[in-house]
Order: C-alpha cells, then sequence, then structure tokens
C-alpha cells in the first residue's frame, strides 16, 4: 500500500500537490441533510466560476471537502511577491491567508537572494473541488509557495505561464540537493512559526536537514509535515480563523518535533519495506459532488 501511494505519487509529482495530506472529514448530518440529492459534480460547477462570491468572507468545511465564501484575491503582482500561472485563477483566499502571503513575502525579501516570493496555487474564487490538481485547497486557507528564489518580480503574464520551479532534493526525496540552501530553511522557519500556520508539508528530505541543522527553539518543527511530492513547492496550511464556525479543522500535529517520523519516511524511501500481504485497495473514491459538500456551498455557489 505504501509503495502503492508512493508510486502514485511519484506519476503526480509535476502536478502541484496532488497528494496534499488531508483527509475528507466526515459531515454531519445536519450538513448533509440540507443539500443530500444534489448529485452535480462539484469540480465542474466551482472550476467554472470566475470571480468571488458576494458575501462575508467565511470557509465552509473542511480542507479537502468544502469551499469559501466573500474570497479575496491575491493581486497578480505586488513588492514582493507574484502569483504563478495566472491562467489558472487560483489566487484567491480568505483574508487571512492573502495577509498571511503578503507578510511571508516580506520576510522572504529580506534573504539573500530573494526577491520576495513566487506564490502558486491558493484557491479558485470559491473554492471547492477543482478539475485538476489537488485535493484540499478547497477553503481559501491553503497556499503552495514555489521553491525557486524570486530574481525578479516583473515576469510577464506568459512567463509566469512557462517558466518552472525547481526541485530540491535527491535521492527520491531522501535528501536535499545543492539547490537547497539556509534561505529556503529561514522562510519555512517564519511560516510555520507564524500562528496563522497550522502545517507545512514538505518532502521528507527537507525536514530532515532541517532537523539536522536547526539549533535553539525547536518548536517550529512540529508544524513541518513530511510528505509525497512537495520538493518543487512547499504548502501552507492555516487553522481555520477565530470565529469561522463552520470550518473544520485537522487535528494538531502529534507532540515533539517529529524527526524522528520524519527520519523513518527517509528510510523507508531508501530501503522500502516490503508491501504488506494484507493491505486492502483503498476504495474507489468518485468525484464530490454538491451533496457530498456543505449545504453552504450551494449559497456559495448561487451567490452574486
Ligand atoms: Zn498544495
Amino acid at each position: 500500500m505504501v509503495r502503492f501511494i508512493a508510486v502514485a505519487a511519484l506519476l503526480g509529482a509535476l502536478a502541484a500537490c496532488n497528494s496534499d495530506n488531508a483527509d475528507p472529514p466526515q459531515l454531519t448530518q445536519a450538513a448533509l441533510s440540507t443539500q443530500s440529492t444534489d448529485n452535480r459534480v462539484a469540480k465542474n460547477l466551482f472550476g467554472a466560476v470566475p470571480a468571488a462570491s458576494n458575501q462575508a468572507p467565511q470557509a465552509h468545511g473542511g480542507y479537502a471537502r468544502g469551499c469559501q465564501a466573500g474570497g479575496v484575491q491575491l493581486p497578480e503582482t505586488g513588492q514582493t511577491w507574484q502569483a504563478m500561472r495566472l491562467s489558472r485563477n487560483r489566487n484567491w483566499g480568505q483574508p487571512e491567508l492573502i495577509d498571511f502571503v503578503k507578510d511571508l513575502s516580506r520576510f522572504a525579501a529580506t534573504q539573500p537572494g530573494w526577491e520576495g516570493l513566487y506564490v502558486g496555487d491558493l484557491s479558485q474564487p470559491r473554492g471547492g473541488p477543482m478539475l485538476t490538481g489537488h485535493r484540499s485547497h478547497q477553503i481559501g486557507l491553503d497556499a503552495d509557495i514555489w521553491m525557486l528564489p524570486p530574481k525578479r518580480l516583473d515576469l510577464t503574464r506568459d512567463e509566469r505561464e512557462n517558466i518552472s520551479s525547481i526541485s530540491m532534493r535527491r535521492n527520491n526525496g531522501a535528501y536535499t540537493n545543492s539547490s537547497w540552501t539556509p534561505q529556503h530553511e529561514a522562510i519555512l522557519k517564519a511560516a510555520a512559526s507564524d500562528p496563522r500556520v497550522a502545517r507545512i508539508f514538505v518532502f521528507p528530505g527537507a525536514k530532515v536537514a532541517m532537523c539536522n541543522s536547526a539549533t535553539g527553539d525547536r518548536s517550529w518543527l512540529r508544524k513541518i509535515r513530511p510528505w509525497y511530492g512537495h520538493h518543487y513547492h512547499f504548502h501552507v496550511r492555516l487553522n481555520c480563523p477565530a470565529g469561522d464556525s463552520n470550518c473544520q479543522d485537522q487535528a494538531p500535529p502529534p507532540a515533539g518535533d517529529g524527526c524522528a517520523d520524519a527520519q523513518k519516511w527517509v528510510n523507508d524511501i531508501l530501503n522500502p519495506p516490503p508491501p504488506d500481504p494484507n493491505a486492502t485497495p483503498a476504495p474507489a473514491r468518485g468525484p464530490i459532488t454538491m451533496a457530498g459538500l456543505p449545504g453552504q456551498c450551494s449559497q456559495v455557489l448561487n451567490a452574486n
């Protein structure tokens, strides 16, 4: 099973965050009962809406099963950032996410060799499932940050479609490569130290590298979680904003710095364990329907 997942992740490695670590939470009966018969495929609907809903900002549901009301667009270019792949129209998030990305980009711009950040996918204008690329990023609280240090922040629209980020890994993610720098660690540490952040996903070799080089306070390492892919970008996930009662947080990461767990991931990459003969294949998952989303998502979809 682990092998199967690893192979699947490899195949999707160039697609951004194909395997984001977020199992859809169970919806409450109350949430399901309001829309229980709408079997339209949600990604087709949310993937087609060009702008945010004219509603108060709110995240509805969970990171991998939800939508966002009142999304805010990250401006395509700022003093310290550029949004990439503008054709995808995924530079939308809750106000807290937009503020966080701007703040982190200002910190990144203080690092040698970094003019700021290249920002990958946030969410669609109204969040929800996507036609391509992600399971999570559905409620305007997830952001992909490119590993490529920006040398310029005047990329044209075409350049933003065509240039690629760079990989930071070798040995299939067991180790960082020569493109990894102390500045990457500083930026990840700044992100993980931000109280708005719940988790950061990055390839296992990067987490172990940071475990080995971190000095002093190590508490920030707890939020940095090893995961498949995530060597061209890292993924930041924010906590549900205060008072957002319909937003479903994940359980917090386990206590401790998580370094032993990350080392086990690395060991399993270097010496893959034999497949479990008793493993059962994961059940096939159909696409998320409107009935499978919180009831408020129909209102988000239909709002002006
Ligand atoms: Zn992501």
